[in-house]
């Protein structure tokens, strides 16, 4: 049984615009995937489609029953007003005490329960946000380029988080990116949408062991085929061979 079935006859705008066409994919439970396409291909259109927040569509998408699903956007999306024990309590109201000093430790802020975001650096606020989204035991975690803007050493220690959450978890992940290597340091799987109106162009997968950080020979070389391979791949050109 798959957490996810996706199929996307057409999502057109109010203004005609045509995002994206002919678009199906399937993801198993616990299965991590990537979805990478170029700016504009349809990637954010994709995720707010799954998470039910557009309903404007032709197609279907079709979850496991009663699936949990977790969100994490670009920005942290913290209540300002609110300290970070709060922030969480929003989501879950049994992580006080015990459970939220575990939870807080998992992504190294077990100091910082009473403090304010703007207290927080942004790689921690994200940190906050990540611990959020695991909070309320996702069976589908959505992630819409998460870590960009981060600086490399803060984005690689919030993926070394993702990935322990995950591994403890094992939601079914989507995680758009824009960063072929990101993709494939994180991925089970990787999606790539053909520029819009988008479909799946490649489905790969990765089949490498982890842990495999961005930098990883390994990784690196796995780019480098798939580009070789597939010259317009981060162009999105391959949505002519699909
Ligand atoms: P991505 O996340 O891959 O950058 P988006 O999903 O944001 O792409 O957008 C896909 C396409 O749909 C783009 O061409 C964008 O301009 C268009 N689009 C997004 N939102 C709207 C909207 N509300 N009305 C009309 N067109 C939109």
């Amino acid at each position: 049984m798959n957490t996810l079935c996706v199929h996307i006859n057409a999502k057109r705008y109010a203004n005609g615009h045509c995002a994206i066409r002919g678009l199906s994919f399937s993801a198993r439970p616990g299965e991590f995937v990537a979805i990478v396409g170029p700016s504009g291909a349809g990637k954010t259109t994709l995720l707010k489609i799954i998470s039910g927040l557009d309903t404007d569509f032709e197609g279907s998408v079709q979850l496991a029953d009663q699936s949990r699903i977790g969100f994490m956007f670009q920005e942290p999306r913290l209540m300002p007003w609110l300290t970070v024990a709060q922030n969480l309590a929003l989501v879950d109201k049994g992580a006080t005490g015990e459970r939220l000093t575990q939870a807080l430790e998992q992504v190294g802020l077990k100091d910082c329960a009473q403090m304010f975001p703007k207290q927080l650096s942004g790689g921690m606020q994200r940190r906050v946000a990540l611990l959020r989204a695991f909070l309320v035991a996702p069976q589908l975690l959505l992630m819409d380029e998460p870590f960009q803007s981060l600086d490399a050493p803060t984005a690689e220690q919030l993926r070394e988080q993702l990935l322990t959450l995950w591994q403890d978890q094992k939601p079914t992940v989507l995680f758009v990116t824009h960063h072929l290597n990101e993709a494939l340091s994180l991925a089970d799987r990787v999606l790539f949408l053909s520029p819009g109106p988008s479909h799946i162009a490649l489905d790969f997968a990765v089949d490498l062991p982890r842990p495999r950080g961005l930098d990883a020979p390994a990784v690196q070389r796995l780019g480098q085929q798939l580009l070789q391979a597939h010259p317009g791949l981060l162009r999105g050109s391959l949505g002519l061979q699909a």
